[in-house]
């Protein structure tokens, strides 16, 4: 058996504050850091302040990374499962809500209940130390272990756990310095990525049509090849499109270039059936013009745009069918993301290469172990990346247990 390790772990966040939690559990001692106030700003601001906590569908094919195989993330999820964190839970005695889509919430239905379930863990354990509003500016290997420099001081630990979260939504405490202190002890990063964020289109259109929300059918492309395709709420923004659809959407949109979007308005109908529909109309009401055709259809706004911008004659039978395939192929050319700043998340991250996801340790520098965000996995919308955040962390716990307890 080895000396018990000291162990410190740099971000206060979701994955730290478990990583933590688990580690004390066994004894372990633990010094946390955190440059914010207070630990877990984002975790208080998921879902809404509601907390998505998890998923039970939780499945390596929610994922996106370019590093780590399917197989790898499938392992680490299973490691600490769905029915593993529904245990810890109750023991904790936070009590969860599981809708039928598979996503879960506290029955508190507040993130501020979590985290005062964990900090109260947290405070109450004898071998925790808290470092708040300390920034760890630099990480070095030691012939002991790792020497921490922050704005506070500097110190050394056996082991080190990095726990920084990502660069996304920087109000809440996210950065990219987790991933300088990773490179600059040599491991390879994958280009970062904003998702699970709104999107950008320069459409003269889309802007006179801000307020209006719709459920609509949303299919990305390159080059007239479907990228995804996904029912869900779109926003239409003065900048652009926002809403879950778009935010599903968006982790494909990543750094690419010259992709569309091909909106359909009206996702029930076949657009056989919508031709049908509206050329009975145009024979029951000659007169009406195409604002009044479509204003059973369509939201008034958008109804009107559309007649604006489509020269309309009811008698030209061809122009209903090219109207229905306007309605329903509304293409929509060059998103771009808003950026880190209003996303939720990144992809990219620590490579996969870096990691053995048996126990999140570095492969190539010793006792430093990557959860959470940091690394290049990033999970759809739905409570997945939490419950990446709480898998990768315990994994971790056990893996300097397993080392340093056996
Ligand atoms: C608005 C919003 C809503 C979301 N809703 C959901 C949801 O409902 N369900 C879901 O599953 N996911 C949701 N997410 C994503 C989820 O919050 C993150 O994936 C998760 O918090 C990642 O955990 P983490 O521990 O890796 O990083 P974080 O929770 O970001 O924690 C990292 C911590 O490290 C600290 N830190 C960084 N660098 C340093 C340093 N050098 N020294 C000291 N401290 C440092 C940061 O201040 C931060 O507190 C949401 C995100 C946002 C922004």
């Amino acid at each position: 058996m080895q000396e018990i390790p000291k162990v410190a772990i740099i971000g206060g966040g979701a994955s730290g504050i478990f990583c933590a939690i688990c580690l004390l559990s066994y004894g372990i001692p633990v010094v946390l850091f955190e440059k914010n106030k207070i630990l877990g700003k984002k975790l208080l601001a998921t879902g809404n302040g509601r907390c998505n906590i998890h998923n039970r569908h939780t499945s390596a094919n929610r994922y996106q990374t370019s590093t780590f195989s399917l197989k790898e993330i499938q392992n680490i999820l299973e490691n600490f499962n769905f029915k593993a964190f529904v245990k810890i839970c109750q023991k904790f005695g936070i009590a969860l809500e599981i809708c039928e889509d598979g996503r879960v919430y506290p029955q508190s239905n507040s993130a501020k209940s979590v985290l005062e379930v964990f900090s109260n863990i947290l405070k109450d354990s004898e071998n925790f130390t808290m470092a708040l509003e300390t920034e760890i500016l630099e990480l070095r290997q030691t012939q002991e272990g790792f020497l921490l420099k922050s704005s506070q001081g500097q110190g050394e630990y056996s082991c080190v756990v990095l726990a920084c979260g990502s660069e996304a939504a920087p109000k809440l405490g996210g950065s990219d310095k987790g991933l300088e202190l990773a490179k600059s002890l040599g491991l390879d990063i994958v280009q970062t990525y904003p998702s699970l964020v709104s999107l950008k289109l320069e459409s003269s259109l889309i802007c006179a049509l801000s307020g209006v929300k719709i459920k609509a059918k949303l299919t990305l492309k390159k080059a007239n090849q479907m990228l995804t395709e996904v029912l869900g709420d779109v926003l239409f923004t003065d900048y652009g499109i926002s809403g879950f659809g778009v935010l599903d959407i968006s982790s494909y949109v990543r750094l690419e270039k010259d992709l569309q979007i091909v909106l359909d308005f009206l996702p029930s109908f076949e657009e056989r059936a919508l031709e049908n529909q509206l050329a009975n109309l145009v024979k029951t009401y000659p007169n009406r013009n195409l604002i009044s055709l479509l204003s059973g259809f369509l939201n008034p706004k958008i109804a009107k745009v559309f007649a604006q911008n489509f020269s309309w004659n009811p008698k030209n039978t061809k122009q209903l069918k090219q109207l229905v395939y306007r309605l329903k192929n509304f293409e929509l050319k060059n998103p771009t993301t808003k950026g880190f700043e209003n996303a939720e998340v990144s992809g990219g991250g620590i490579s996969g290469k870096e990691i053995n996801p048996k126990t999140m340790e570095s492969q190539k520098c010793p006792n430093l172990y990557i959860i959470g965000e940091m690394l290049d996995i990033v999970g759809n919308r739905g409570g997945y990346n939490l419950a990446f955040a709480f898998s990768s962390a315990w994994i971790c716990a056990e893996a300097i247990r397993e080392k340093f307890c056996h």
